[in-house]
């Protein structure tokens, strides 16, 4: 059923309480929020996720600075909250938006997912997964996991301890696996895999641990494409980055009711403020005052553009940014990693969306100079897990996420997974069995999740998304390629809403490769930051095509009833199309929604806000016939009228500029015999010769 409130005509205001979360994620004085051990949330409201129509970037990011709960979900005609009382549907319907809801009793849906879970490990003795696993593991069962595998696959593998522990002391552990583990100066360019950023999404860890084992155990049984990917390149999965988080969410006592004290809906660290207020200090992660939304997002925290849009400023919002770029142990653990290997491909598992996202994940950068490679690759994979592929930005702004750094400062290639259609944790066959081995409704007759990280780890590998350097050097001797950066963050969003001036950080990106003697091969990332080389764009070919103007058909539909209409898109070589921009409109006694059908029959683009006149912008529209549906929402009689008009592509922007590394060749004393400076662009290779040999003697 859909459930449409809109506040100019809802005069009623249903009695509630304070609620919990709301007046934290408000809170900007020690006045609002819960007393310590009293529950936010509302007698005899049921949490539910609702879909907030918000059909353009703008009004989704404007829901998401509203300091609700934000599920991760979105796409371009809506974005998935949880409403955990009376409060929070008061803030979205006083913002003027409207709803449908998704789930309408999420702690009903918990409690049948864990019961699902027991029934399935009852069931079944061993998954179709690598591991065999039946129900989502505990932190400790990473960890033995994880030293398991070390023990039983020696020579492909070394354990990993990353630079930084926890907020709360713990160390954080990986696994590289790689013919030959024990060298990590072996020039071969990394695929890193990433889970739980976010403490309750733990299919993110279940996923990036299951390839770990599959590709360890492919490669044992003797898997051609398991060995040769093993061979050319190292695979670093880290499934726990928010340890401390992880912990508290998976080891609570399941309240299923996602209030503040649900300690298994936690999303963030446990790091505490300097905002805080006092009364909140107090307890442990696991049992505070401020419960759950203690800490910072971890996927908001990294420094590049960090403190932009799509985070919150204050210390109790869900998508709390931090203190400051790079603020937190555990993502500054990962920023370190990444800094210290040639880490061609990223990807940072999440849930849930069923999305593939690429850079850029704020608008205001523009489209990534490397926009075509990505989304070519962000596509084919979601041939295989039945994902939706997209730029970050097109749902809504993450300022401060892992890929804006790691792709616009390394330059290495990196991506968000939303796995999974509807849960944080769902059912463990479906969330973790099914999303990974692809038996999902999702997937179709894809290979699921693990044959998209199999082709990830050969994009990792394969150079012409790269950078190379070869040459000769002598046995014993280190090679260093490096560089020094400073990069600026987003201008600084204030609680108030002016920004500050952009922070400045320093980046040291290093890489070691060891010579056996004769000739070597170090497969790095281009010289040139992405940030720096420009951002993508393409030249028009014709002029864009005329303004159209919509024809109406005769009558109005019913209430709730509606009427369509279509438009001719021009290609080449009559007109060059950047976009096309649908502007309809009505007189005021009418509502009319609004959808747009490509031709191959997809949904490209809706209206459904209060906004008179919408408009639907399409970027580069393929030529063909689209189809507009006019939905009669209020039943009135009025007729709408629209037009569509067309602009040329954006250009290229080409900044010219080229950054060098800095390539040292040491001893074993540590003693430096030769240094130059390389240029080496995405896909190409060059040469340095003798690099040992100072220029001068030689
Ligand atoms: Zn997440």
């Amino acid at each position: 059923m859909r459930l449409r409130l809109q506040s100019r005509r809802r005069a009623a205001v249903l009695g509630a309480g304070l609620s919990g979360a709301l007046a934290l994620t408000l809170a900007s004085a020690a006045v609002s929020g819960p007393a310590a051990g009293e529950p936010g949330n509302g007698a005899d409201d049921r949490v539910q996720v609702v879909r907030v129509d918000a059909p353009t970037v703008d009004k989704r990011n404007e829901v998401l600075a509203l300091g609700l709960d934000p599920t991760e979900h979105a796409d371009k005609k809506s974005i998935e909250v949880v409403l955990y009382n009376e409060a929070d549907r008061e803030t979205l319907r006083d913002a003027g938006f409207t709803w449908t809801v998704e789930v309408r009793d999420l702690e009903a849906l918990s409690e049948r997912q864990r019961k699902a879970d027991q029934a399935y490990a009852a069931r079944v003795a061993e998954s179709p997964l690598p591991s065999g696993r039946t129900a989502y593991r505990t932190y400790d069962e990473y960890l033995s996991d994880m030293r398991m595998l070390a023990q039983r696959y020696p020579r492909l593998t070394k354990p990993l301890t990353l630079e930084n522990r926890t907020v709360l002391g713990e160390p954080i552990k990986g696994l590289e696996i790689t013919t030959g583990a024990d060298n990590v100066k072996d020039g071969k360019p990394t695929f890193l895999l990433l889970g739980a950023h976010h403490a309750r999404e733990w299919p993110s860890s279940e996923n990036t641990l299951e390839f770990g084992f599959d590709m360890l155990q492919s490669s044992a049984e003797g898997d051609p494409r398991a060995e040769r990917l093993l061979e050319g390149s190292r695979l670093i999965i880290v499934p726990v980055v928010n340890v401390d988080g992880f912990k508290v969410s998976r080891g609570a006592e399941p309240l299923g009711d996602f209030s503040t004290f649900d300690y298994e809906m936690k999303r963030k660290n446990c790091s505490i403020s300097e905002d805080t207020p006092e009364q909140y200090l107090g307890g442990t992660c696991e049992d505070n005052p401020a419960g759950r939304l203690r800490g910072t997002d971890l996927n908001r925290n990294y420094p590049g553009f960090w403190g932009g849009g799509g985070a919150s400023t204050s210390w109790s919002g869900d998508t709390f940014r931090g203190d400051g770029p790079g603020s937190e142990p555990e993502s500054d653990a990962v920023r370190q990693l990444i800094s210290e290997r040639a880490v061609t491909m990223m990807i940072s598992n999440h849930t849930y969306s069923n999305l593939i996202l690429r850079p850029p994940a704020i608008a205001s950068t523009g489209k990534s100079p490397d926009e075509l490679a990505l989304k070519e690759l962000g596509d084919s994979w979601a041939e295989e897990n039945g994902y939706v592929s997209q730029a970050s930005y097109q749902l809504y702004d993450t300022s401060g996420s892992t890929e804006d750094w790691s792709y616009w400062i390394t330059g290495g290639f990196g991506y968000t997974f939303e796995i999974g259609p509807d849960s944080f944790h769902p059912a463990y066959e479906d969330g973790v069995v099914g999303e990974y081995t692809g038996a999902t409704e999702a997937a179709g007759s894809g290979g699921g999740n693990r044959e998209a990280y199999l082709q990830a780890m050969e994009a990792a590998m394969a150079p012409k998304y790269h950078s190379r350097i070869t040459g000769r050097a002598p046995a014993g001797r280190t090679l260093t390629v490096s560089k020094t950066t400073i990069s600026p963050t987003s201008p600084v969003l204030q609680a108030d809403g002016t920004t500050r001036s952009q922070i400045y950080f320093e980046d040291h990106l290093t890489t070691d490769y060891r010579s056996d003697g004769g000739r070597f091969r170090m497969d790095v990332n281009p010289s040139t930051r992405p940030l720096v080389a420009g951002r993508y764009g393409r030249l028009p070919e014709a002029p864009p095509q005329e303004t159209l103007t919509l024809t109406n058909p005769a009558g109005v539909p019913a209430e709730g009833a509606s009427e369509e209409t279509t438009f001719e898109v021009e290609g080449l070589p009559d007109a060059d199309n950047g976009f096309a921009r649908v502007s309809i409109e009505w007189p005021d006694d009418a509502d009319w929604d609004f959808y747009i059908t490509g031709p191959d029959g997809t949904t490209v683009g809706s209206g459904a806000t209060l906004d008179n006149p919408e408009v639907i912008t399409i970027p580069d529209p393929v030529a063909g016939t689209y189809t507009v549906t006019a939905e009669n929402y209020e039943g009135g009689v009025a007729e709408w009228s629209g037009e569509v008009s067309f602009d040329g592509p954006e250009p290229p922007q080409t900044s010219g500029i080229k950054e060098a590394w800095q390539l040292t060749c040491t001893d074993r004393r540590g003693e430096v015999y030769a240094s130059r400076r390389v240029v080496v662009d995405r896909g190409e290779r060059v040469d340095v010769g003798k690099v040992c040999v100072p220029r001068k003697r030689r």
